[in-house]
């Protein structure tokens, strides 16, 4: 609908969770999916989410989630089985028009440089041919939701920080006012710090907005953080479809306990050892007048993706990192240009355990450690955190099976 667009919509109430099961939006019925070749990517899928659910697609590479996803809107059309919407078959309904009432969010947000933030955002409304007069009231209702200043509407993105650009990423694709909204891992490649907002803000926008969302991640992190529901995929088949709680509590098989492994090496944890008896003392510093060349020359000496960024006296600043110093070397001149003030740290007296939760549910790959004055004395890396929970649980015991540790042994930022 066209017209559809209306901006009472927008100040829909908040859902309670009691309010779930009155509404089935979604249904997949013994839904498969075979490419040619034969490839069974999904395999007699049954599930049905109820209006205002956020509900995430989890699993590994190649497990079916965003064929699944894909067969909402009709990108891709089912092999065997059907899919309702409203209890309507959706093969009766014309692609196109139903994706008008379904918006798709791709990997890694992107906004168009060579837009305003106001045509970014009203991108969709005007492929819908709403009028413009609409179409900026749709674009202040939306930055006004981020909190961001109207102002900022006729800017172009490369004015804005990174993390304003990624919230109006996220506004974007709400402003169609499409009831259902699919994203596939669209945080996938973000820094852990940006991500942890990110996944806030969606969460309560889709909350405040009343929206129903189908996220694809392969993260358990994120998925136990914005689910309602959780569908567990393993080739091609939902291996369990539950609530958050449900699941951490009753894993109905090993491929599930697996999945959220971490969580369990945490409980399994009982200590008080502090972080300054397990940090590594080589954090790499840099301070915020040095010039991007010395940045850069630093990283390569020292083999690190980031720098902490502390005054002269040592106290911690922010940090800056490969990617941004890439993207903004030609206008950038020193390492305050481009330092994002934004650091989660913590204390050398913490306990670790409390750290480890935080680390690994807020999937950082390294965290600064002060002392009390703010003074950079070392860092954790996950990495290093992950050997030591093992070392701790398992002692000597080697852990051999490489499989169930690759998630988390990877290389990671050195810093
Ligand atoms: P996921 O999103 O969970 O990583 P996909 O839904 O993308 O998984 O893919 C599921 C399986 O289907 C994978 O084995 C993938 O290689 C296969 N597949 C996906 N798209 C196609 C295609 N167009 N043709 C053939 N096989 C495909
Ligand atoms: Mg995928």
């Amino acid at each position: 609908m066209l017209s559809g667009i209306k901006q009472e919509s927008f100040v829909k109430k908040k859902k309670s969770k009691k309010e779930f099961g009155v509404e089935k939006l979604i249904e997949f019925q013994h839904v498969s999916k075979i490419y040619k070749g034969g490839k069974i990517a999904v395999d007699d899928v049954n599930l049905s989410f109820d209006k205002g659910e956020f509900i995430c697609f989890i699993g590994t590479s190649g497990s079916g989630k965003t064929t699944s996803m894909r067969m909402i809107n009709r990108m891709t059309d089912p092999s065997k089985g059907k899919i309702l919407i409203n209890g309507e078959d959706i093969q009766t309904i014309n692609p196109v028009e139903l994706r008008r009432k379904i918006g798709y969010v791709i990997q890694n947000i992107g906004l168009m440089p060579h837009m305003t933030i106001r045509e970014n955002i009203v991108l969709v409304p005007k492929l819908l041919k709403i009028d413009l007069e609409e179409r900026n009231k749709i674009a202040e209702k939306m930055i006004d939701l981020v909190e961001l200043p109207r102002e900022m509407l006729d800017r172009y993105p490369n004015e804005l920080s990174g993390g304003q650009q990624q919230r109006i990423g996220v506004v974007r694709a709400l402003a169609a006012n499409q009831d259902i909204i699919l994203m596939d891992e669209p945080f996938g490649a973000l820094d852990p710090i940006t991500r942890d907002s990110l996944q806030d803000l969606v969460k309560d926008l889709q909350e405040r907005l009343g929206k129903t969302i189908v996220f694809v991640t392969h993260d358990m992190d994120e998925a136990l953080k914005l689910a309602n529901r959780i569908a567990i995929m393993s080739e091609g088949k939902v291996i369990q479809f539950d609530t958050p709680d449900n699941i951490l509590r009753h894993p109905v098989n090993e491929f599930v306990e697996e999945l959220i492994g971490e969580d369990r090496l945490i409980q399994a944890k009982p200590d008080i050892t502090t972080v300054g008896e397990v940090m590594l003392n080589n954090a790499i510093t840099i301070t915020p007048e040095k010039s991007l060349s010395e940045a850069i020359k630093l990283m390569r000496e020292k083999r690190v993706d980031t720098l902490l960024v502390v005054d002269g006296t040592g106290v911690l600043k922010g940090f800056i990192d490969v990617e941004t110093l890439d993207r903004r070397r030609t206008k950038a001149t020193s390492v305050s240009d481009i330092m994002n003030p934004k650091v989660f740290f913590v204390k050398k007296s913490s306990l670790l355990r409390d750290t480890l939760q935080r680390i690994l549910k807020r999937g950082l790959k390294y965290v600064p450690v002060v002392d009390d004055q703010q003074k950079v004395v070392g860092i954790l890396t996950r990495a290093s955190l992950v050997d030591i929970v093992y070392d701790v649980i398992w002692g000597e015991e080697d852990s051999t099976n490489e499989t169930e540790t690759t998630d988390v042994t990877q290389p990671q930022a050195e810093v």
